[in-house]
């Protein structure tokens, strides 16, 4: 596990004083046009006989974003033969990414308003992405001068809504800044910003043939994306279930030695001790479970409270969440927003419900009337073994150990198979070093919050069930992508 220092920022210092293109942000408040996906010209034009998805905000269902017409397994099929690798030299390929990253900030308004209405992203998420999206884009270019290695063909890159600016674009720009050909395909719901961003890529220099989208269903696609001996790798991020799925698929029919790179759940855990600095701890509990609605794969979801501390530790928390703003993320002081859908909606308040039955919330707030919110939520749980599975919405289950008890909360943690983001406050420097070193997670976060990892500093990525590595926005990522070189030996 890597330890990161307490100190962070967010990447680069932007901040809401950066928002200076609200002419161009309010443009984006009507209905965009009827977006189609994007493939190589040459023989395929842009599908007009797809079905057609109508996008909604999910803040509010009745605000059409606009509508985007959905590819099909024969335009896989058909994509896959276009694709070709891209040949150009490194110093080229580094400098479109680099020229897409200027067209990404120049177009700061008009993302940020896609975040915000198709994705349902806060503005300081919003802000957070763009400017990851732009991280990922600069470091894969310079990153990629250090290759050694040679491109393995073409990829496809399966991305989620969570983040669908910066995952989408971060897969992208490090299959591309290798030489690789992308098929991307972006999560159903946020596939507008996806078709934004291509369209962007492509504006800055990035050949049609090496890149095209095919926004579609998942289970109509996936078969073909993942599954033809043309596709030498797969990197995707979303549920373990999905990627397990993949892995068979890809057993099935792509060659031997193509990869999948796969980023996936956790079940993320927070240890505090009594000697931790309360105010401090709150902050960040509040942060990891409750920010992006709990759409993080990092996100808190079983907070370990030493018991001696829980009872005073819990009602500061209590009177933090009071202050959380719910509601519309177009506004600048909106906290939490929706979560992603209806479906997503339901599901977590039936959980709830169920644990309001039992008698374990702890503490809920108010959701708006409209729109697909779900209030935060605490929920009492003996331990992380009482959790079936990932939540992935703004509900945090908490519980309490005593202080002879850290090992034990930690092989529990172990136990549940996942390992992705784990958080300790503490003022004890031999605790850090005791946790750490039984803790099997990608990312350790001590006396922060364990979200929002940074492109270049924390590399970011899981153990187990969360994940093969490598760690995106770290030096390992991009050799991934690559193969040892053919070299014809003489005699
Ligand atoms: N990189 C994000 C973070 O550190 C999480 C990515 C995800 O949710 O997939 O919060």
């Amino acid at each position: 596990a890597a330890l990161y220092a307490p100190e962070r920022g967010n990447a680069q210092g932007w901040d809401l004083h950066d928002l200076t293109d609200l002419a161009a942000i309010e443009a984006a408040r009507t209905p965009f046009q009827t977006a189609q996906w994007q493939a190589a010209p040459l023989t395929v034009t842009p599908a007009t006989d797809g079905p057609v998805r109508v996008v909604v905000n999910p803040a509010a269902p009745a605000d059409t974003v606009g509508q985007i017409t959905e590819a099909t397994p024969d335009h896989a099929a058909r994509a896959l033969q276009d694709a070709t690798v891209w040949s150009a030299p490194v110093t080229e390929r580094a400098a479109i990414l680099n020229a897409a990253a200027d067209l990404y900030e120049a177009h700061f308004g008009e993302l940020f308003a896609l975040l915000a209405r198709e994705a349902g992203k806060t503005p300081n998420d919003a802000i957070a992405e763009l400017r990851e999206a732009v991280d990922f884009l600069r470091y894969y270019a310079a990153q990629a001068h250090h290759l050694t290695n040679q491109a393995r063909g073409v990829f496809t890159c399966i991305s989620p809504w969570n983040f669908p600016l910066a995952i989408f674009t971060g897969q992208i720009a490090a299959a591309l800044a290798s030489g690789n050909g992308v098929l991307a395909k972006p999560a159903e719901s946020t596939s507008l910003i996806a078709h934004r961003a291509t369209q962007l890529l492509h504006e800055a220099g990035v050949p049609f043939a090496a890149l095209q989208l095919l926004p579609g269903q998942g289970g109509a696609l996936g078969p073909v994306l993942t599954g033809s001996p043309q596709v030498n790798g797969v990197c995707f991020t979303g549920s373990t279930a999905t990627a397990q799925r993949i892995q068979r698929t890809m057993a099935t029919g792509t060659p031997a030695d193509a990869v999948l790179i796969a980023e996936t759940g956790g079940l993320n855990a927070m240890i505090v001790d009594s000697t931790a600095l309360p105010e401090q701890a709150v902050r960040d509990i509040v942060a990891s479970a409750f920010q992006s609605a709990g759409q993080r794969c990092s996100a808190l979801r079983c907070l370990y409270v030493q018991e001696d501390i829980a009872d005073s530790l819990l009602t500061m928390l209590y009177g933090a969440m009071d202050q959380l703003v719910l509601g519309d993320p177009w506004h600048h002081t909106t906290d939490v927003g929706p979560v992603i859908d209806a479906r997503a909606q339901a599901d977590f308040a039936a959980y709830i419900a169920q644990a309001r039955e039992r008698g374990a919330v702890l503490k809920e707030l108010t959701a708006p009337d409209t729109g697909h919110f779900i209030a935060p939520t605490v929920i009492r749980v003996s331990g992380i073994a009482e959790m079936e599975r990932e939540i992935f919405g703004p509900v945090l289950h908490v519980a309490t150990f005593k202080a002879h008890q850290i090992d034990a909360v930690v092989d529990a943690v172990n136990a549940t198979g996942y390992g992705l983001t784990f958080g300790l406050h503490t003022r004890i420097d031999s605790r850090v070093e005791q946790v750490s070193s039984r803790i099997r997670v990608g990312n350790l976060y001590v006396n922060r919050n364990q979200i929002g990892a940074i492109v270049g500093s924390q590399p970011f990525g899981g153990e187990g069930l969360s994940g093969t590595g490598p760690k995106a926005g770290g030096p390992a990522y991009l050799p991934r992508f690559t193969r040892s070189p053919r070299i014809a030996h003489p005699f």
